[in-house]
């Protein structure tokens, strides 16, 4: 992968990143707001805390990618070495496999993360 590339990816992830960042920020401005309706804000907190959960997992995939970046790593599947097609790191940049051992990973033939939720926030 040649620094151009690299830098597109890092800024991609970077983007993604102050999006999440500010959408966390939102939704506790959204938490604090006082509502009446006991049993709704129950189910819109437990709502926003299943958000949080599943933000805060691609916020770490994304915070690793950017390591990787950091290092020199990236681009290159965590499970077999092999280089991460271009078009994959264009949809999932924070990814960790290569699509081949990400089917695996969703499989849970290794213990790989699962990434369908992910793949659905990138849409
Ligand atoms: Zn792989």
């Amino acid at each position: 992968m040649n620094k151009t590339d690299v830098e597109k990816y890092k800024a991609m992830l970077e983007a993604k990143q102050a999006e999440l960042a500010a959408g966390l920020r939102n939704r506790e401005d959204i938490a604090i707001e006082k509502t009446p309706d006991e049993v709704q804000l129950a189910g819109e907190r437990e709502l926003a805390i299943r958000n949080l959960d599943r933000e805060s997992s691609l916020l770490r995939n994304i915070r690793g990618a950017l390591a990787r970046i950091a290092d020199g790593s990236y681009g290159v599947c965590l499970h077999c070495d092999e280089e991460i097609k271009a078009k994959r790191l264009d949809a999932v940049p924070w990814t960790k496999y290569c699509i081949t051992c990400q089917e695996a990973a969703d499989r849970h033939e290794f213990d790989g993360e699962g990434e369908n939720i992910d793949e659905l926030l990138a849409a």
